[in-house]
């Protein structure tokens, strides 16, 4: 059998990708958009069966262009923290799913008293925050009456988009999660490797309703596809899918994917490092029970300013076009642009702050704030990026670049400049459904570490410019921005 599908559950798309294991390349895809719901100011819903048929339908389409007879396996990749609940018997959700990017327990979480705040820290690796999947859950157990009948009937399941999507591929018989997506939930010990027993009790979840978890390298089961039983093999949340896409198994490998938001993950090997500063610690792999780690910064806007710029200012036409503007002047001039739309993410953690753009002058043209903004993406990474240099004491010579902005050629030497290293530029820029298509050849052991490693192919290596004076300058009056987006009470 030639060939394995990465399917690619994200925010604002489901994909799924033909991987040819020979070729070492994606020979097809289907895309289907998934809608966003908006209720109130912050709130963030989707549907999940919307999720699970669009994914259906692009898991059939890619089976149908290569034929079922030659597909292996099929490997998830997903959103991550985004809380899904469900009725045992039938499947069906009861209510809509609450997106990671969903504010509605950030009151909640502000106010959690310290001592549960060391011990999420400690047990879990991330900072309290309603990003994370323990509030969402605790909602829905409190205000929807049908989440709590079913619970109350022995019938209710709670987990994160993998284990939904898993359970309805199986008919139910897998409600699984990897450790990776678990360890985002702010309810798992990422040291001991099981659910918190503390931590079930303070958010009211109990461990019944949640997914049994996983190696990332795990068989699940069986998924019926074009007439035949296929292995659902290999899960993982999406950053880590992109980590493992840029081969990157091993202490001192790290990688920014620039899509909505922006990630940066650090390999730290066996050893969880922890930080003071706002990173997370987390699970970065669990390759048939060998778990290692990886700090995480997580910028919560980056291509959406793009997105921004475009489609609520009218500055761009598209994307692609960000790339000339931001060339056609020398620099900002003086303009600085904070991209806190939803609050600040790593290193500041701050939910209340809001995008701001400074330095304006009679003189500034939609290029120099279409430069800002996109320089302001790079600086977020800066930020994320000095923070993990100084608490994990490794020094990073290259770092991987993937997520549709990285297409940016500017945005690119940019980010090479203010950080000082070389941004290597892999030739298949789809790490996130490589890496689960990876994790798909391993599990059904069609593929090894060794030869992962050997695919490794770099399109191009931007390297920092000699004088980076520029990049400085605009970084420092960044800073002087962000707080003032941070003391700014509107
Ligand atoms: P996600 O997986 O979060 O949906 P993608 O990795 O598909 O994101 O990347 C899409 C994002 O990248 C969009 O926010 C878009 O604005 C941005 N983007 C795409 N192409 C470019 C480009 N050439 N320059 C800058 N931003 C871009």
């Amino acid at each position: 059998m030639k060939y394995v599908i990465a399917l690619d559950a994200g925010t604002t798309s489901v994909r799924a990708f033909v991987y040819d294991l020979a070729a070492g390349k994606f020979v097809h895809d289907c895309r289907q958009e998934t809608a966003q719901s908006f209720p109130r100011p912050g709130w963030v819903e989707q549907d999940a069966s919307e999720i699970y048929y669009k994914a259906a339908y692009c898991l059939n389409d890619c089976v149908h262009a290569v034929g079922a007879e030659n597909v292996a396996g099929v490997g998830i990749t997903n959103q991550r923290e985004t809380v899904v609940a469900w009725d045992r018997d039938t499947g069906e959700p009861v209510c809509n799913a609450i997106v990671w990017q969903c504010r509605r327990t950030s009151a909640f979480c502000a106010a959690l008293p310290a001592e549960i705040v060391a011990r999420v820290k400690a047990k879990t690796g991330l900072l309290p925050d309603a990003y994370f999947s323990a509030s969402k859950m605790k909602w829905i157990l409190e205000n929807v009456p049908a989440a709590r009948s079913l619970l109350s009937a022995g019938k209710l399941c709670l987990g994160t988009v993998d284990s939904y999507l898993a359970f309805k591929f199986t008919e139910g018989r897998a409600f699984a999660s990897d450790r990776t997506n678990a360890s985002r939930t702010m309810l798992y010990d990422i040291h001991a490797g099981r659910w918190d027993e503390e931590l079930l009790r303070f958010f009211g979840v109990p461990e019944g309703a949640l997914p049994r978890v996983v190696s990332c390298d795990a068989r699940l089961g069986e998924l019926n596809l074009g007439g035949r039983k296929i292995p659902l093999a290999g899960m993982a949340g999406d950053q880590q899918s992109a980590l493992l896409g840029q081969a990157c198994f091993a202490a001192g490998g790290g990688k920014i994917t620039y899509g909505t938001g922006l990630f940066l993950l650090f390999h730290t090997g066996e050893s969880c490092v922890t930080s003071e500063k706002g990173l997370l610690s987390t699970i970065a792999c669990d390759l048939g029970g060998k778990v290692t780690y990886a700090l995480e910064g997580s910028v919560f806007n980056a291509g959406s300013c793009v997105q921004w710029l475009r489609d609520e200012m009218g500055l761009l036409a598209s994307a692609e076009e960000s790339e000339a503007l931001a060339r056609s002047v020398p620099d900002t001039g003086g303009v600085s642009f904070v991209p806190a739309f939803t609050g600040l993410g790593a290193p500041y953690w701050n939910a209340e702050a809001r995008a701001l753009l400074c330095g304006v002058t009679r003189g500034t043209t939609r290029a120099h704030v279409v430069r800002a903004v996109l320089e302001s993406i790079a600086f977020g990474a800066r930020d994320v990026l000095d923070c993990m240099r100084r608490e994990s004491g490794i020094t990073l010579r290259e770092i991987g670049c993937d997520g549709g902005a990285s297409a940016n050629d500017f945005l690119m030497q940019f980010q090479a400049d203010t950080l000082g290293i070389g941004v290597r530029r892999p030739a298949e820029r789809e790490s996130t459904a490589l890496g689960a298509a990876y994790l798909c050849g391993l599990a059904l052991g069609l593929l090894d570490e060794a030869e992962i490693l050997r695919r490794k192919k770099t399109e191009r290596v931007f390297t920092p410019a000699e004088d980076r004076e520029k990049a400085e300058m605009g970084y420092e009056r960044y800073l002087v921005a962000v707080k003032r987006a941070i003391s700014c009470d509107f």
